[in-house]
């Protein structure tokens, strides 16, 4: 059994199809002289047909899926083109006397050296970018490569360091049904497309690609974020009944898609959706969500090679809101810094702690126009249609630390309406929010309510923050837990301000679509919640068998423990007591 990060929630089995590098031995042999020639001529003619795959490819995932999501390709066709790039393989091969797939291999390395070390979750994504460039590249120039997963029959594991953008696409053709990676963090594209596609996924597994060989039978455990290779018969029997169990749960409650969320005793609730883009916005609608409490833009950002303008992000805007007809969407200004960079937004120099630095709002700040360009898309996404009325759209701002920046956002907000009706372009009313996820934020609450229309808690960061425990670091996931005592204690004075100013709260961060924690949040008061699309049949079942009472009673319940582990414990057995058909899904 090998121990990771549990990204998507629920059990499998399959078979294991390991994606390995590629270049695991590259033929080392240097070339004659007469033989430069043909070798550069063969990489050109790679070159060329990677090029015409990365447009096809654009267009059809464009079509498919979206433009944000296709966007990627627009980055790898940037790289076949980049001069910098192909000048090396070219040297390389003339020079050093390298074969074309050698000199690839080399150019992996060398950006390796430059880029693998670096903290930065944008750069190492950039290489991921090469490499699949590079796979593609080396596709053509090497009919032995790509063969594998057509040999395979049944379910599959896809077990990967990590997988690539153009990796992720192709797994819509393929019987998928579970995902391990060695890489991992929350955000990375494997958990975000696990998530939203509802496919049990473990991340963070240490030396599994080297301990897993193709045809492995694996077993997947999303729940408790462990795999097991080739299990022997009595643990496989086990686990395929939780597998079973786990599909049939999925299936039955798809149903509840079109039933409002409400409590036994007649509470509604508001569940919405988080999302990265307009193709996330459609599995929303489809998995019941009410509206979208979360849209993180920095997706259309993170996979663009220069800024997008303000047209192009308002259709962006506007699809998103399309995709989501008569609910309310809350669009977040841009939450970049930490782990996550655009180089047209450079932080300039490195940061020693960036988690706590140049991040968000604190960023947008100091790039005024391009923020203002923002801000202007989201007004202009609000105008009403010809005939359509005005959309019902939020703005929400991340990262917000104390009063003064508020007033600067709302100063900000203001100037954008000014320019907007100075140039006769429409635009709508906007409710104007902040996240709350610094603590200082969260103890000054009261002081901030009269300042903002509605909050938003993004637990994600606040449970970071709060337990100075780094959220993509496994060595301190034992302390980033949104059910510590500590955590409980400062959501349950956050959720009471909110409520007794009278303003709407919903929490956005993953603990949401935690059954555990949804129950506790429940019981403080909390009846708005956004989490991913996938969570919500299951939250929407387990809110149909609970009722405000009971949930207070849990509440109280895990105040009185003392230790994150007792409250998990607790809460875990009366879940299994109180909705035994959730069984499947519940993490012990
Ligand atoms: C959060 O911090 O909880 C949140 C929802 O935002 P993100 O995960 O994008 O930081
Ligand atoms: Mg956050």
């Amino acid at each position: 059994m090998r121990k990771g990060i549990a990204v998507s929630p629920g059990v499998t089995i399959g078979t294991a199809y390991c994606i390995h590098e590629v270049f695991v031995d590259p033929d080392r042999s240097l070339l004659e002289s007469h033989e430069i020639p043909a070798e550069t001529a063969r990489f050109e003619n790679a070159r060329k047909r990677s090029i015409d795959d990365v447009r096809a490819l654009h267009q059809k995932v464009e079509g498919q899926i979206g433009k944000e999501a296709a966007a990627v390709f627009a980055v790898h066709e940037s790289i076949l083109r980049d001069t910098t790039l192909i000048g090396k393989v070219h040297s390389w091969i003339q020079d050093d006397r390298l074969t074309a797939q050698a000199a690839l291999a080399k150019l992996i390395e060398y950006y390796r050296g430059l880029l693998d070390r670096s903290r930065d979750d944008y750069l190492r994504e950039r290489l991921a970018d090469i490499r699949d460039v590079v796979e593609r590249l080396t596709s053509y120039l090497s009919a032995a490569l790509h063969k594998g997963s057509g040999v395979l029959s049944g379910p599959i594991i896809v077990v990967a360091d990590e997988l690539l953008p153009s990796q992720v696409v192709m797994l819509g053709d393929k019987p998928v049904h579970g995902i391990v990676t060695q890489a991992g963090s929350q955000t990375s594209h494997a958990a975000i497309v696990a998530r939203s596609r509802g496919i049990p996924a473990v991340s963070g597994v240490a030396g599994v690609l080297r301990q897993t060989k193709t045809g492995d039978t694996v077993i997947v455990d999303g729940r408790e974020g462990h795999v097991i290779i080739n299990p022997d018969g009595e643990i496989l029997a086990a686990y395929r009944k939780l597998e079973r169990e786990f599909f049939n749960l999925r299936d039955e409650l798809a149903h509840n898609r079109d039933q409002q969320p409400a409590t036994k005793d007649g509470e509604r609730l508001q569940l919405l959706a988080n999302i990265n883009g307009a193709s996330d916005a459609r599995s929303a609608a489809a998995m019941g969500a009410a509206g979208i409490g979360l849209y993180r833009t920095e997706y259309l950002y993170l996979t663009h090679a220069s800024v997008p303008g303000e047209e192009e992000q308002l259709e962006t805007y506007r699809e998103v809101i399309q995709a989501s007809p008569n609910q309310s969407v809350t669009i977040r200004t841009l939450d970049i810094g930490g782990d996550k960079t655009v180089p047209f937004l450079g932080r300039g120099q490195q940061e020693a702690n960036p988690f706590m630095g140049w991040r968000s709002i604190r960023l947008s700040f100091e790039h005024p126009n391009f923020f203002l360009t923002q801000i202007r898309a989201i007004l202009r996404s609000a105008a009403a249609g010809e005939d359509s009325p005005q959309p019902h759209v939020e703005m929400l701002f991340p990262m917000v630390t104390n009063l003064e920046e508020l007033r600067r956002l709302r100063a900000i907000v203001r100037r954008a309406q000014q320019q907007l009706a100075a140039e006769k372009q429409p635009y709508g009313n906007v409710a104007f929010g902040m996240m709350l996820e610094v603590p200082a934020a969260a103890v000054m609450i009261d002081q901030l309510l009269p300042a903002v229309d509605f909050v938003s808690i993004g637990s994600n960061d606040l449970v970071q923050y709060l337990m100075a425990a780094d959220r993509d670091n496994p060595k301190v996931s034992h302390l980033c837990q949104p059910l510590s005592p500590a955590v409980i204690r400062v959501l349950r004075s956050v959720v009471a301000a909110c409520n007794a100013a009278g303003k709407p709260v919903t929490l956005c961060g993953e603990m949401a679509g935690q059954p555990q924690a949804f129950v506790v949040l429940l019981g403080m008061g909390l009846r708005r919640f956004s989490m991913s699309p996938a969570f919500i049949p299951t939250i929407k079942e387990l809110t149909a068998q609970l009722t405000i009472p009971i949930a207070e009673d849990l509440l109280r319940k895990a105040e009185h423990q003392k230790t994150t582990k007792r409250i998990r414990s607790l809460l875990t057995a009366e879940l299994l007591q109180l909705a035994p058909n959730l069984k499947p899904i519940l993490m012990q």
